[in-house]
Protein backbone atom coordinates (compact mmCIF):
# COMPACT_ATOMS: atom_id res chain seq x y z
CA UNK A 1 0.00 0.00 0.00
CA UNK A 2 1.69 3.29 -1.11
CA UNK A 3 1.45 6.16 1.22
CA UNK A 4 -0.81 8.92 0.64
CA UNK A 5 0.57 11.88 1.24
CA UNK A 6 -1.16 14.81 3.27
CA UNK A 7 -2.42 16.17 0.15
CA UNK A 8 -3.69 13.33 -1.81
CA UNK A 9 -7.58 12.45 -1.09
CA UNK A 10 -10.90 9.87 -2.38
CA UNK A 11 -13.82 11.79 -3.46
CA UNK A 12 -15.92 9.10 -4.23
CA UNK A 13 -14.30 7.12 -6.43
CA UNK A 14 -11.84 9.44 -7.62
CA UNK A 15 -8.26 10.39 -6.24
CA UNK A 16 -7.79 14.36 -6.37
CA UNK A 17 -4.40 15.91 -5.36
CA UNK A 18 -4.23 19.24 -3.75
CA UNK A 19 -1.94 21.66 -4.44
CA UNK A 20 -1.55 24.30 -1.38
CA UNK A 21 1.00 26.28 -2.10
CA UNK A 22 -0.19 29.24 -1.14
CA UNK A 23 -2.60 30.03 2.59
CA UNK A 24 -5.56 31.66 -0.01
CA UNK A 25 -5.53 29.32 -3.44
CA UNK A 26 -5.87 25.34 -3.46
CA UNK A 27 -5.52 23.49 -6.75
CA UNK A 28 -6.70 20.58 -7.32
CA UNK A 29 -5.39 18.00 -9.89
CA UNK A 30 -7.55 14.36 -10.60
CA UNK A 31 -5.01 11.91 -10.33
CA UNK A 32 -5.41 8.42 -11.96
CA UNK A 33 -2.24 6.39 -10.01
CA UNK A 34 -0.01 7.04 -7.40
CA UNK A 35 3.08 5.86 -9.19
CA UNK A 36 5.82 5.94 -6.79
CA UNK A 37 5.68 7.27 -3.19
CA UNK A 38 8.26 7.56 -1.11
CA UNK A 39 10.24 9.65 2.03
CA UNK A 40 14.01 10.16 1.58
CA UNK A 41 15.96 11.92 4.05
CA UNK A 42 15.48 14.92 2.47
CA UNK A 43 11.78 15.19 1.52
CA UNK A 44 8.25 13.20 0.41
CA UNK A 45 8.70 12.35 -2.92
CA UNK A 46 5.98 11.37 -5.36
CA UNK A 47 5.23 10.78 -8.52
CA UNK A 48 1.27 11.08 -9.54
CA UNK A 49 -0.20 9.96 -12.73
CA UNK A 50 -2.78 12.83 -13.11
CA UNK A 51 -5.50 13.00 -16.02
CA UNK A 52 -4.55 16.50 -17.17
CA UNK A 53 -0.61 16.68 -17.36
CA UNK A 54 0.10 12.92 -17.60
CA UNK A 55 2.84 12.15 -14.77
CA UNK A 56 4.10 14.65 -12.30
CA UNK A 57 7.18 14.54 -10.12
CA UNK A 58 6.05 16.20 -6.72
CA UNK A 59 8.07 16.77 -3.88
CA UNK A 60 6.67 17.91 -0.33
CA UNK A 61 3.42 18.81 -1.69
CA UNK A 62 4.93 20.79 -4.67
CA UNK A 63 4.42 19.74 -8.50
CA UNK A 64 8.20 20.28 -9.70
CA UNK A 65 7.63 19.33 -13.38
CA UNK A 66 5.02 17.39 -15.84
CA UNK A 67 5.25 14.94 -18.53
CA UNK A 68 2.74 17.58 -20.81
CA UNK A 69 4.87 20.64 -20.03
CA UNK A 70 7.55 19.69 -18.19
CA UNK A 71 9.68 20.85 -21.53
CA UNK A 72 8.70 24.41 -20.90
CA UNK A 73 11.18 25.24 -17.95
CA UNK A 74 13.47 22.52 -18.44
CA UNK A 75 14.33 24.21 -22.08
CA UNK A 76 14.41 27.70 -21.07
CA UNK A 77 16.43 26.68 -18.19
CA UNK A 78 19.34 25.34 -19.91
CA UNK A 79 18.76 26.59 -24.12
CA UNK A 80 19.17 30.44 -22.79
CA UNK A 81 22.54 30.24 -21.25
CA UNK A 82 23.48 27.55 -23.59
CA UNK A 83 22.47 29.82 -26.24
CA UNK A 84 24.27 33.13 -24.93
CA UNK A 85 27.46 31.47 -23.91
CA UNK A 86 29.84 30.75 -27.64
CA UNK A 87 31.42 27.66 -26.56
CA UNK A 88 30.13 25.81 -23.74
CA UNK A 89 32.19 22.92 -22.59
CA UNK A 90 32.03 22.54 -18.90
CA UNK A 91 28.53 22.77 -17.69
CA UNK A 92 27.43 22.47 -13.64
CA UNK A 93 23.29 21.80 -12.86
CA UNK A 94 22.75 22.49 -9.34
CA UNK A 95 19.62 20.40 -8.37
CA UNK A 96 17.54 19.42 -11.26
CA UNK A 97 16.68 15.49 -10.18
CA UNK A 98 14.03 14.94 -12.26
CA UNK A 99 17.01 14.75 -15.34
CA UNK A 100 15.23 17.20 -17.85
CA UNK A 101 17.65 20.16 -17.56
CA UNK A 102 20.42 17.79 -17.74
CA UNK A 103 18.88 15.84 -20.80
CA UNK A 104 18.37 19.63 -22.77
CA UNK A 105 22.18 20.13 -22.07
CA UNK A 106 22.77 16.62 -23.34
CA UNK A 107 21.94 18.01 -26.89
CA UNK A 108 25.21 20.19 -27.56
CA UNK A 109 27.54 17.88 -28.55
CA UNK A 110 30.52 19.95 -27.71
CA UNK A 111 30.01 20.28 -24.02
CA UNK A 112 32.41 17.75 -22.64
CA UNK A 113 31.06 17.59 -18.97
CA UNK A 114 28.08 17.80 -17.29
CA UNK A 115 28.14 17.74 -13.47
CA UNK A 116 24.75 16.95 -11.56
CA UNK A 117 24.76 17.76 -8.29
CA UNK A 118 21.82 16.79 -6.88
CA UNK A 119 20.64 16.24 -3.17
CA UNK A 120 18.34 13.68 -3.27
CA UNK A 121 19.18 10.80 -5.13
CA UNK A 122 15.94 9.09 -5.11
CA UNK A 123 14.94 11.88 -6.71
CA UNK A 124 16.98 11.16 -9.55
CA UNK A 125 15.93 7.24 -9.34
CA UNK A 126 12.52 7.89 -9.38
CA UNK A 127 12.43 9.63 -12.27
CA UNK A 128 14.55 8.05 -14.50
CA UNK A 129 11.99 4.88 -13.10
CA UNK A 130 9.02 6.74 -13.94
CA UNK A 131 9.22 9.77 -15.35
CA UNK A 132 10.94 9.17 -18.68
CA UNK A 133 8.78 11.64 -20.58
CA UNK A 134 11.01 14.25 -18.39
CA UNK A 135 14.20 12.49 -17.96
CA UNK A 136 14.43 10.62 -21.09
CA UNK A 137 16.87 7.83 -20.82
CA UNK A 138 20.12 9.84 -20.03
CA UNK A 139 22.78 7.48 -20.48
CA UNK A 140 24.72 10.43 -21.53
CA UNK A 141 28.61 9.20 -20.59
CA UNK A 142 29.23 12.91 -20.32
CA UNK A 143 26.48 13.61 -17.13
CA UNK A 144 28.67 13.06 -13.89
CA UNK A 145 25.75 12.70 -11.13
CA UNK A 146 27.04 13.88 -7.75
CA UNK A 147 24.73 13.05 -4.82
CA UNK A 148 25.50 16.16 -2.59
CA UNK A 149 24.40 19.49 -1.53
CA UNK A 150 24.67 21.90 -4.08
CA UNK A 151 26.24 24.43 -1.51
CA UNK A 152 28.91 22.40 -0.34
CA UNK A 153 29.73 21.32 -3.65
CA UNK A 154 30.66 25.04 -5.00
CA UNK A 155 32.60 25.81 -2.00
CA UNK A 156 35.38 22.90 -2.82
CA UNK A 157 38.09 23.20 -4.88
CA UNK A 158 38.44 21.88 -8.21
CA UNK A 159 41.23 21.74 -11.43
CA UNK A 160 38.82 23.63 -13.57
CA UNK A 161 36.06 25.95 -13.83
CA UNK A 162 32.69 25.96 -15.41
CA UNK A 163 31.55 27.53 -18.26
CA UNK A 164 27.64 27.71 -17.19
CA UNK A 165 26.05 26.98 -14.13
CA UNK A 166 22.78 25.97 -14.16
CA UNK A 167 20.54 26.02 -11.05
CA UNK A 168 17.72 23.92 -11.06
CA UNK A 169 16.47 24.41 -7.71
CA UNK A 170 13.54 23.50 -5.93
CA UNK A 171 11.46 26.52 -3.64
CA UNK A 172 13.54 28.57 -1.09
CA UNK A 173 12.51 26.17 1.74
CA UNK A 174 14.44 23.67 3.16
CA UNK A 175 17.79 22.12 1.49
CA UNK A 176 16.88 24.30 -1.30
CA UNK A 177 17.02 27.72 0.72
CA UNK A 178 20.75 28.19 1.11
CA UNK A 179 20.54 28.14 -3.12
CA UNK A 180 19.45 31.52 -2.98
CA UNK A 181 21.73 33.14 -0.77
CA UNK A 182 24.39 35.38 -1.43
CA UNK A 183 27.18 33.35 -0.16
CA UNK A 184 25.65 30.46 -2.09
CA UNK A 185 26.07 33.05 -5.73
CA UNK A 186 29.11 34.21 -4.72
CA UNK A 187 30.56 30.26 -4.22
CA UNK A 188 29.30 29.88 -8.08
CA UNK A 189 30.49 33.18 -9.80
CA UNK A 190 33.85 31.95 -8.00
CA UNK A 191 33.34 27.94 -9.66
CA UNK A 192 32.63 30.20 -13.08
CA UNK A 193 35.67 30.75 -15.73
CA UNK A 194 36.28 34.53 -15.94
CA UNK A 195 33.76 34.61 -19.25
CA UNK A 196 31.49 31.75 -17.75
CA UNK A 197 27.66 32.95 -16.98
CA UNK A 198 24.68 31.10 -14.34
CA UNK A 199 20.78 30.53 -14.88
CA UNK A 200 18.85 29.96 -12.21
CA UNK A 201 14.97 29.58 -12.01
CA UNK A 202 14.13 33.21 -9.96
CA UNK A 203 10.39 32.19 -8.71
CA UNK A 204 7.34 33.91 -9.91
CA UNK A 205 6.99 37.63 -10.88
CA UNK A 206 3.45 37.56 -9.99
CA UNK A 207 3.09 35.93 -6.22
CA UNK A 208 6.96 35.57 -5.25
CA UNK A 209 8.09 38.70 -6.51
CA UNK A 210 9.93 39.85 -3.39
CA UNK A 211 12.00 36.96 -4.00
CA UNK A 212 12.39 37.36 -7.70
CA UNK A 213 14.30 40.94 -6.57
CA UNK A 214 16.46 39.71 -4.03
CA UNK A 215 17.34 37.26 -6.52
CA UNK A 216 18.35 39.97 -9.24
CA UNK A 217 19.76 42.68 -6.48
CA UNK A 218 21.92 39.99 -4.88
CA UNK A 219 23.00 38.83 -8.91
CA UNK A 220 24.07 42.43 -9.69
CA UNK A 221 26.13 42.69 -6.45
CA UNK A 222 28.47 39.83 -8.38
CA UNK A 223 27.72 40.55 -12.27
CA UNK A 224 28.24 42.80 -14.73
CA UNK A 225 25.20 41.70 -16.53
CA UNK A 226 22.21 40.34 -15.03
CA UNK A 227 19.16 39.60 -17.02
CA UNK A 228 15.73 38.02 -16.18
CA UNK A 229 13.68 36.13 -18.72
CA UNK A 230 9.98 34.42 -18.39
CA UNK A 231 7.61 31.66 -19.31
CA UNK A 232 4.24 30.40 -18.95
CA UNK A 233 4.50 27.07 -17.11
CA UNK A 234 1.11 26.32 -16.38
CA UNK A 235 1.66 23.88 -13.34
CA UNK A 236 3.67 26.86 -11.72
CA UNK A 237 1.50 29.32 -9.28
CA UNK A 238 0.30 31.80 -11.42
CA UNK A 239 1.24 30.56 -14.02
CA UNK A 240 3.97 32.82 -14.96
CA UNK A 241 7.90 32.09 -13.67
CA UNK A 242 11.46 34.38 -14.05
CA UNK A 243 14.52 32.54 -14.68
CA UNK A 244 17.56 35.26 -13.81
CA UNK A 245 20.73 35.35 -16.08
CA UNK A 246 24.44 36.40 -14.32
CA UNK A 247 26.97 36.71 -16.69
CA UNK A 248 30.61 37.75 -16.67
CA UNK A 249 31.04 38.56 -20.08
CA UNK A 250 28.56 37.45 -22.27
CA UNK A 251 24.92 39.38 -23.19
CA UNK A 252 23.11 38.45 -25.83
CA UNK A 253 21.43 35.34 -27.13
CA UNK A 254 22.47 33.64 -31.05
CA UNK A 255 19.36 33.05 -32.39
CA UNK A 256 21.23 31.75 -35.65
CA UNK A 257 23.49 29.43 -34.06
CA UNK A 258 20.25 27.53 -32.46
CA UNK A 259 19.85 24.52 -34.15
CA UNK A 260 18.37 21.89 -31.52
CA UNK A 261 15.29 19.96 -31.61
CA UNK A 262 12.59 21.51 -28.80
CA UNK A 263 9.05 21.95 -28.60
CA UNK A 264 9.50 24.88 -26.79
CA UNK A 265 12.54 27.58 -27.27
CA UNK A 266 13.13 28.41 -30.81
CA UNK A 267 15.27 31.24 -32.95
CA UNK A 268 11.85 33.62 -32.53
CA UNK A 269 11.71 33.12 -28.27
CA UNK A 270 15.69 33.00 -28.18
CA UNK A 271 15.70 36.74 -30.46
CA UNK A 272 12.60 38.13 -27.90
CA UNK A 273 13.23 36.63 -24.43
CA UNK A 274 14.34 39.22 -22.78
CA UNK A 275 11.14 41.31 -23.47
CA UNK A 276 9.85 42.03 -20.49
CA UNK A 277 6.50 43.48 -19.24
CA UNK A 278 5.87 46.54 -17.63
CA UNK A 279 5.25 45.25 -14.67
CA UNK A 280 7.83 42.86 -14.16
CA UNK A 281 10.18 45.78 -15.51
CA UNK A 282 8.76 48.73 -12.27
CA UNK A 283 9.85 45.48 -10.16
CA UNK A 284 13.13 45.21 -10.76
CA UNK A 285 13.46 48.86 -11.38
CA UNK A 286 14.71 48.82 -15.12
CA UNK A 287 13.90 50.33 -18.35
N1 LIG B 1 11.72 22.55 -12.02
C1 LIG B 1 11.56 22.51 -10.64
C2 LIG B 1 10.85 23.64 -9.99
O1 LIG B 1 11.25 24.80 -10.10
O2 LIG B 1 9.85 23.34 -9.32
C3 LIG B 1 12.78 22.14 -9.90
C4 LIG B 1 13.30 20.86 -10.40
S1 LIG B 1 14.29 19.82 -9.51
C5 LIG B 1 13.18 18.52 -9.14
C6 LIG B 1 14.71 20.54 -7.99
C7 LIG B 1 15.69 19.67 -7.24
O3 LIG B 1 16.53 20.45 -6.38
C8 LIG B 1 15.05 18.59 -6.34
O4 LIG B 1 15.27 17.33 -6.92
C9 LIG B 1 15.77 18.75 -4.99
O5 LIG B 1 16.09 17.51 -4.38
C10 LIG B 1 17.01 19.53 -5.41
N2 LIG B 1 17.65 20.27 -4.32
C11 LIG B 1 17.06 20.97 -3.32
N3 LIG B 1 17.99 21.50 -2.51
C12 LIG B 1 19.20 21.14 -3.01
C13 LIG B 1 20.54 21.38 -2.61
N4 LIG B 1 20.82 22.10 -1.51
N5 LIG B 1 21.54 20.86 -3.36
C14 LIG B 1 21.27 20.13 -4.48
N6 LIG B 1 20.01 19.85 -4.89
C15 LIG B 1 18.99 20.36 -4.17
Amino acid sequence: MMEMGKYLKRVGDDLWFTETDRDNLKIDYRIKDIVFSETSPFQHIMILDSYDFGRMLVLDDAIQTTAKEGYIYNEMITHIPLNIHPNPKNILIIGGGDCGAAREVAKYPNVERIDMVEIDEMVVQASKAHLKEVSGDLSDPRVNFIFDDGASYVKQKRDYLYDVVIIDSSDPVGPALKLFELEFYTDVYNALAEDGLMACQSESPVFYSEMMVNINSRLRSLYPIVKLYLATVPTYPGGFWSFTIGSKKYKDTNPDAFDKETKYVNKDILESCFALPNFVKERLEID
